[in-house]
């Protein structure tokens, strides 16, 4: 386990660098640690660690993990969500990175209502436009939040994006900087009920260059846990 702490160290010093490059504070760029697949105690030592952003891609391994670890730890929720898990996560995470459809919203909506919450959400952007993948397509998303923003208990804060698999980070840098003219153009508009404060790229291969051209939110998985077992 002791790589964990060496690993988020290595990270940040990279984190700071990026953002240095980028003329900007390391401090307003939110490392999220990506602990699918990964045994609660090594998210634990994370924490441990110094990390208090956790994020997971299944309902059921959030809601299992955030049971065995400390309350002030704030959980994402990264995955497609299916309606039927709403009842389940709504209440239970910080932050939906995942909102991608209308439907879903309308469902995460309703069980808000019903729980008295307000359910923070970022609109996932398919901004490759790939045909396998989950997310709003670049031009229909301002009337995406204009819909979702008549919603009373959905808070939109801002994007995110899985941007196309890469080896390495540089390819993915004229889809991140889509992304953040996307943020910027829809900012600029002050749309009622959305606060677009949280632009959410990168990952372990990409995040350096994704937040040289504007992330504020990373979402790292394999760099700092290691590789992931699927079984
Ligand atoms: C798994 C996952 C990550 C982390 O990916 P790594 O390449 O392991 O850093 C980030 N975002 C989402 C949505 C994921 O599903």
């Amino acid at each position: 386990m002791e790589h964990i702490s060496q690993n988020i160290a290595e990270i940040q010093q990279r984190i700071a660098n990026a953002a240095k490059k980028a003329n900007r504070a390391a401090n307003e760029i939110t490392l999220v640690a990506v602990s699918k697949t990964i045994p609660a105690e090594y998210a634990a030592e994370a924490h441990r660690c110094g990390i208090s952003n956790l994020g997971e891609n299944k309902t059921a391994e959030l809601i299992s993990k955030k049971a065995l670890l400390p309350s002030e730890i704030k959980w994402h929720m990264l995955g497609h969500l299916q309606t039927n898990k709403v009842r389940k996560i709504v209440g239970e995470c910080g932050l939906i990175h995942s909102l991608d459809s209308l439907r879903l919203a309308e469902q995460i909506n309703r069980v808000s209502l019903e729980k008295n919450v307000i359910t923070e959400c970022l609109v996932e952007i398919n901004i490759g436009e790939e045909p396998q993948k989950f997310g709003i397509s670049p031009k229909n998303t301002e009337n995406f939040i204009q819909k979702v923003a008549c919603f009373s208990n959905i808070l939109i804060r801002g994007l995110m994006c899985v941007a196309p698999v890469s080896h390495f980070g540089e390819s993915n840098r004229n889809f991140f900087a889509m992304m953040r003219k996307l943020f910027i153009d829809i900012q600029k508009n002050k749309l009622d009920n959305t606060t677009m404060d949280i632009l959410s790229m990168g990952m372990s291969q990409d995040f350096e260059t994704a937040i040289e051209e504007g992330s504020n939110c990373v979402r790292i998985g394999t760099a700092l846990f290691g590789k992931r077992e699927y079984v």
